[in-house]
């Protein structure tokens, strides 16, 4: 799958240097762990310099969205108002949402209320009430880089119940970003988030999970966030992944919204929170890039 260059041939990852002295003692690391038996990246999935730069870019719009939304978010705003601000925010920034006509997704931004999972829909006749939890999930496009990070807001009065799944489905977010750990396979750092919601009396939606990120809105690889240790591809430095988990305070079913065909319910019916950061592997762990 690796092909090795001459030692003196320029690298491939566009640094300019001799291969020898860049990444050839890289690519023969790589190489020992997939006759291990370890899935590996392609080379495709490393960020280069630039690459990494473009993003961190773009991520400073989409934390400036967030932020803003949580600067005007309460009760008796309708969720077209955060639609709203979003739109308004990235393009006088200079970004583009990157969810507006994504596979024919209507609006700029997905707001999940409750028992809402993911992929809610705003719309001026939802208004948000006091005691809702809402995850508002944002992707931004500037000059061709993607960024992707979605926060959990309390909206007014909320119950310790759900304040309680709120928080914890950070922290399940917050192991699974410390269980990035580089040259281990991805199955743990799922394990762990998966784990941490078992011990809260939680389930993890298993259908949904994160997902490569950067140059497109999608890449390899899936990210489960259920997944087995020791499974799944290899965290090598230069990925970069969103981490994303939807937690649910009952059961783990889903189901999806028959007339939008976009909005995932619990199937229970009982709330369902999500936090998400996108992250770039380093030989040092993870480094955040947008949150
Ligand atoms: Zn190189």
């Amino acid at each position: 799958m690796y092909k090795r260059l001459g030692r003196n041939d320029m690298c491939w990852c566009g640094s300019g240097k001799k291969y020898k002295s860049c990444h050839a003692a890289f690519d023969d690391k790589l190489i020992h762990y997939e006759h291990e038996g370890f899935i590996i990246p392609s080379r495709d999935l490393f960020k280069t310099e630039k690459d990494i730069e473009g993003i961190k870019k773009s991520a400073v719009i989409n934390m400036a969205v967030l932020d803003e939304v949580g600067d005007k978010i309460r009760a008796g705003m309708s969720t077209q108002e955060i639609d709203d601000i979003v739109n308004d925010v990235t393009t006088k920034m200079g970004g583009i949402p990157a969810d507006l006509g994504y596979e024919g997704f209507p609006k700029s931004v997905c707001t999940s209320i409750n028992e809402e999972v993911c992929h809610g829909i705003p719309s001026k006749d939802i208004i948000l009430q006091d005691g809702d939890i809402i995850n508002v999930d944002c992707s931004t496009i500037l000059d061709g880089y993607f960024s992707d990070s979605s926060r959990m807001f309390m909206i007014g009065d909320v119950s310790p119940e759900k304040k309680r799944l709120v928080q914890v489905t950070k922290e399940c977010m917050e192991a699974g970003i410390k269980a990035v750990i580089p040259w281990t396979p991805i199955g743990d750092m799922g394990h762990a988030v998966h784990q941490h919601a078992l011990d809260n009396g939680y389930t993890v939606v298993k259908e949904i999970g994160g997902h490569g990120c950067g140059n497109a809105f999608h890449e390899e690889p899936y990210v489960s966030h259920v997944s087995r240790p020791g499974t799944g591809m290899l965290m090598v430095p230069g990925m970069v992944f969103t981490i994303e988990p939807m937690v649910n305070m009952g059961r783990d079913e889903i189901f999806i919204d028959e007339e939008n065909d976009w909005t995932v319910y619990t199937a229970d019916m009982k709330p369902s929170a999500q936090w998400e950061v996108e992250l770039l592997v380093t030989e040092d762990g993870p480094e955040l890039l947008c949150w």
